[in-house]
């Protein structure tokens, strides 16, 4: 059975837009990665959703005199689009905010509590005695107890940035009506991160050799600096999923311990809707399955510590829970490629300030491929990285275009047009051209190093760089000037580029679909390299809901040398990639700011 692999990607608060920096941080490297293994011929499985719950939302809700279930329902059909325009892959993107999802994630919380991993404390919370109901900590405003500054949340001030304990907040009031709230005690479920200390601290160290040092700095590191302590896992609030117990009423569960489970919710959704209720097995009872889980910084400890843990204290009571025959424990988290920031010509991305590249805005001027690769290129893998339009421009003309688009536009217009639109034959090879054809496929061996390793950047410079082996391999031969006096020599030079950009196609397929398709086409391909991407409205019994879905069904892709044959009949060739003008760098950048 070919190695099952779960993408897991972080899932997005359902009141923004997405800009590049979310891009750029999990939502590509997670696609680049997963369209790898599929071309290896792995089990493959992309899974995510929006985050509907949690307070930012009701809080825009509120403010925009909408519902909660309005907003997530707008932005998630927002991040539908965005993702097929791009060409993310997710075999399932769905939602937190679906029976199956409620289901699984309350199955969680007890087993957590039949392990005796959870226990029961009281807290101080503000309480609207106008309202009549607790506030949550977004929803009151007063004056910071560091700095005085009068409008600071209560959790955080804006102005010094502290982080702050809510109940010591001055003047507190209530940002719905101004009124003024009172403090009064509250039960809440914990987890009891403290007993799971060990067990989490030997999954990290099994690790400790090939995780990122940023991640293992922000997990092991942390955890050994200042021992795990319990965390409160519900709060008062109606919007979200309830605290399945009798006598919990207008109690949830927190969305940092609820969302994270949508990785295993999600693969039971897949199967679910596929008719194959026990494929999920695949992923998480399946000591060969890897799962990597593609989330930016400021998710380390949630990926790194908290959900292992929840993982490792549900162990297979969660099974029983939800009557599955066989229980097991789950596959726990193989590599957890956290990124830095992306910030925007060098400032913070802000979108409050529109400070920001966005997505689809980005996408109505240009094209995905090229977002890809700019994102790629700059992708914030070990430091904070700066999106720059001159740089973008320069990037896109003088690599993307020049070096490998020109490359095939150039050698499949030449074979296209004095070959009788066919690959020539190329009579006996020369030293020269055999050893091309052996540096361009040795990468099918260097670039899947990085690939396997999650260097992005480094595989795709690899495969770039043997690009530029190939023009150089045509500066030697000339074939535009072979043809003049030795058709035979120019013929064998063409046949040897198409091969080498044959199997170049393949290599950065994963970073560049839409052109790589594109290209298969022109060298006379039938069977599209990768499959095909709809959507899907799903009904339960909370509300429907829309997903993403991915067909794997006539992708002809394989992670291996083309064999292109001489003779066979090209496609009319034409740009992969356009030539942007100098003057965007000025235009876009007096965009940046405006409202
Ligand atoms: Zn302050």
């Amino acid at each position: 059975m070919p190695e099952p692999i779960l993408i897991a990607v972080a899932w997005p608060y359902a009141n923004a837009e997405i800009h590049v920096g979310n891009l750029t941080g999990s939502y590509l490297p997670a696609d680049i990665v997963a369209r790898y293994h599929r071309l290896r011929g792995r089990q493959v499985l992309m899974v995510s959703g929006s985050d509907a719950h949690g307070t930012p939302i009701t809080v825009r809700a509120d403010a925009e005199n909408s519902s909660a279930l309005e907003v997530y329902q707008r932005f998630h059909t927002t991040f539908l689009e965005l993702f097929q325009q791009l060409g993310l892959t997710y075999d399932l993107f769905t939602s937190t905010h679906t029976t199956n999802h409620f289901n699984v994630s309350q199955k969680m919380f007890l087993a957590l509590k039949q392990n005796g991993y959870m226990y029961q404390d009281r807290q101080l919370q503000w309480y609207s005695p106008v309202q009549k109901r607790f506030l949550p900590d977004r929803y009151v405003e007063g004056a910071c107890y560091i700095c005085g500054y009068t409008n600071a949340r209560s959790d955080q001030c804006d102005r010094c940035g502290n982080l702050l304990d809510p109940t010591l907040l001055i003047d507190p009031r209530s940002k719905i009506d101004g009124s003024r709230p009172e403090l009064r005690e509250t039960e809440h479920f914990f987890l009891d991160l403290a007993r799971l200390q060990e067990q989490v601290e030997d999954f990290l160290r099994l690790r400790q050799s090939y995780w990122r040092p940023n991640v293992l700095r922000q997990s092991l590191g942390q955890m050994q600096a200042e021992p795990l302590r319990g965390r409160p896992i519900t709060r008062d609030l109606d919007w979200g999923i309830p605290v399945p117990l009798e006598g919990w009423n207008g109690k949830c569960l927190y969305v940092w311990f609820e969302a994270v489970i949508g990785y295993l919710s999600a693969t039971i959704e897949w199967g679910l809707i596929n008719g194959q209720p026990d494929a999920w097995r695949t992923w998480w009872h399946n000591s060969d399955a890897k799962a990597f889980y593609f989330i930016g910084k400021d998710n380390i400890p949630f990926h790194a510590i908290i959900w292992p843990a929840e993982l490792i204290g549900a162990g297979k009571t969660f099974d029983e829970l939800m009557e599955f025959s066989n229980p097991e424990p789950m596959v726990l988290p193989y590599d957890v490629p956290a990124n830095e920031f992306m910030n925007l010509e060098g400032q913070k991305i802000s979108g409050s300030r529109n400070w920001a590249v966005w997505g689809h805005d980005f996408l109505s001027r240009y094209d995905p491929d090229s977002l890809r690769y700019y994102l790629t290129v700059s992708m914030p893998e070990t430091r904070d990285s700066d999106w720059d339009w001159n740089d973008f421009l320069h990037r896109n003309n003088d690599e993307l275009v020049a070096t490998w688009g020109n490359l095939a536009n150039r050698v499949l217009s030449f074979a296209f047009k004095n070959f009788d639109g066919k690959v020539p034959d190329p009579g006996e090879l020369t030293e020269l051209d055999k050893e091309l054809l052996v540096t361009v496929e040795d990468g099918f061996q260097s670039v899947a190093q990085e690939m396997e390793a999650v260097h992005l950047r480094a595989a795709l410079v690899e495969a770039m760089s043997l690009a530029t082996e190939v023009n150089k391999y045509l500066d030697i031969t000339a074939p535009w000037q072979a043809i003049k006096t030795d058709r035979q020599a120019a013929g064998r030079a063409i046949y040897t580029a198409i091969r080498a950009i044959d199997s170049l196609k393949i290599m950065l397929a994963p970073f560049l679909p839409f052109t790589s398709e594109k290209l298969h086409t022109f060298l006379g391909y039938d069977q599209p390299l990768f499959g095909t991407q709809s959507t899907e409205v799903v009904t339960d019994l909370l509300a429907q809901h829309t997903v993403l879905r991915y067909h794997p069904e006539g992708a002809s892709g394989r992670w291996e040398p083309g064999q292109i044959q001489a003779g066979r009949v090209l496609r009319q060739p034409g740009p992969l990639f356009r030539k942007l003008e100098p003057k965007i760098v000025e235009e876009e950048r007096a965009r940046l700011g405006q409202k």
